[in-house]
Order: C-alpha cells, then structure tokens, then sequence
C-alpha cells in the first residue's frame, strides 16, 4: 500500500532563502530522485519560483509553497503554504511585509552582533545572501567566513539561537494571519515541524488546535529524519484534530545528512494525505 502512494517532499529551501541549492538545481535532484510531487517552501518568499526554467517539468507536479514566520502566543512558529494560487494579492501583500520585517531586523541582528565585536554584519550577511532575503543563516555563514566561529551550529549556540544576542522577538505576523492569508490564496495550510518549538506536549496540542481553529488543515507529520515514537505521536495528533497529514525533509543543504530531499517517509493509510486537499494545479 505504502509503496503505492506518491513520493513527495513539500518542505524544503533553495538559495532564494537560506538554502544553498539555486532552484533549478533543487528541481533536478527532486526529478534525478523521481518524485511525483515538490513544494519548494522558501522562508517568507515564493522568489525561487520564478528563478526556474520551467515550472511544469515532465513527470513530476511542482506545487506552490511557502514556508511562513509566524508568531503563536509569543513563539515564533512556522507555518507551511502549499498549493496557493501564486498570484494572490493577498498572500503578495503580506510577503511584502514580512520581508519589511525580515530587513529591519537584520539591521537589529547586526548592531548586536557590533556590539559584541563583529563589525561589518549587515553587508558581510547581504554579501552571503546575495538577492535572498536576510536570513539567520547568513549571518551565521558570515560569522564563520570571518573566522568569529568555527561552525554554523555555534555560530547559532552563541549568538544567533534561542535566547542569544542576535535571537531578536520579531514583528511576524500572528500565526492566524498567516493560516488565513493562505487560505485566501486557495492554499493549504500546514503547522511545520510540530516538535521544533521545544514545547511540552500539552503546549504542542494547545497550538496545533489553535492552529486548527484559525483554519490550519494539515500537519507535518514527518520532518527529515526522525523517531518513529515522534511521527506515531503526530499522527495521533493530526488524526484527533481531523487534519491531513503533510511531509517534508526541510531539506536546506548536503551538509545537513538527515535531511534529504525526498526521503521522508509516507502518510500512513488512516490519515488523509494533504495532497489529496489541492485544488486543480494552476501555474
Ligand atoms: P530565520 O528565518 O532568519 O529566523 O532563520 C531561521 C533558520 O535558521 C531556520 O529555518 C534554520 O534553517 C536555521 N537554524 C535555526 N536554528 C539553527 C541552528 N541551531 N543551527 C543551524 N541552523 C539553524
Ligand atoms: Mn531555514
Ligand atoms: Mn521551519
Ligand atoms: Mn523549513
């Protein structure tokens, strides 16, 4: 039965965000691996779309996707887009916010980093990120490439991650305006990652049916490589709140060995699978 379903990969980033793979090249590795399907779920842009040679490619379904930043009760939280008509002015009007947001707050990350004795930031990351929009990631490649650290992971244990310097309280959107903005889009949305929020299971059920009760359908079940404890725990939750199950590698970079793309697993046969939920394919 597992065998008979589809192989998708709808999370996953390319160089138009924090990726390290350009576009078209994260297409062909996703044609080479022969998946039917692909979402290319870009952190707050949907850019890399329009960097591919052609977006019907033979033999496999390229979905529109996005990977938004949002905030749940003070927690940033990630919420997934699939399958948006990628001309809403909705859904265009509030990527233009976000990368408002996103650019401010680079300058933010960079003074602290000033701060702290790492001149030169903003320009170093912007260099890195070449048109991409400022991510955490390039300021940790900056950090490296200066030699302030060794690696990415302690460039984000020191000054980027979770309670660090440059970990700055961003002005996203909340969690149910971006639910709501995919959803006037035609789009699915989907709770990313459920487990990435270092939240107790309590706290995780409270967001995913806040998540549900904003208009939230579907959720990431499986996200690259993890437990079978982990994804058996997240079905049950997508089963009880009624949602479609979605899965993703969140694939960035070759470095990262447990997050192929691709190789994610499939939806068990009690769940709906979230690409069952897409409207009729419009690019
Ligand atoms: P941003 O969207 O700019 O806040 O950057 C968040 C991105 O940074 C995530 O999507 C990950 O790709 C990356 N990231 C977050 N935490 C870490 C970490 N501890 N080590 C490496 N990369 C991380
Ligand atoms: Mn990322
Ligand atoms: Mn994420
Ligand atoms: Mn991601």
């Amino acid at each position: 039965m597992e065998q008979q379903q589809p192989r998708v990969d709808f999370h996953c980033h390319t160089s138009a965000s924090d990726g390290s793979l350009a576009p078209q090249e994260l297409l062909n590795r996703a044609i080479e691996a022969k998946l039917d399907m692909l979402a290319i779920t870009d952190h707050d842009t949907i850019d890399g779309y329009s960097q591919l040679a052609c977006r019907q490619p033979a033999g496999l379904q390229l979905v529109s996707g996005i990977e938004l930043s949002a905030v749940w009760k003070t927690r940033g939280v990630h919420i997934v887009g699939l399958n948006f008509d990628p001309a809403n002015d909705e859904l265009a009007a509030l990527i233009k916010k976000q990368q408002e947001s996103r650019q401010r707050r680079a300058v933010r990350i960079a003074q602290k980093l000033e701060n702290l004795g790492v001149g030169n930031a903003l320009q170093g990351a912007k260099n890195i990120a070449e048109n991409a929009p400022l991510s955490r990631v390039h300021f940790a490649k900056f950090l490296v490439e200066t030699g302030a650290v060794k690696t990415i992971k302690i460039a984000f244990s020191r000054y980027l991650g979770a309670g660090k310097p440059g970990d700055i309280r961003n002005e996203w959107v909340s969690m149910e305006e971006a639910v709501a903005c995919i959803r006037a889009a035609s789009g699915v949305a989907v709770l990313a990652h459920p487990d990435a929020y270092k939240l107790t299971k309590t706290k995780r059920r409270a967001l995913a049916r806040d998540f549900v009760a904003a208009g939230g359908e579907a959720i990431e079940i499986i996200s690259g490589s993890q437990s079978p404890e982990l994804t058996r725990q997240l079905c049950a939750l997508a089963a009880d709140l009624g949602c479609a199950a979605s899965i993703g590698s969140d694939f960035h970079s070759d470095e990262q060995v447990w997050r192929k793309l691709g190789t994610c697993g499939y939806v068990p046969e009690q769940l709906r699978p979230v690409w069952e939920m897409f409207k009729p394919h419009r690019w």
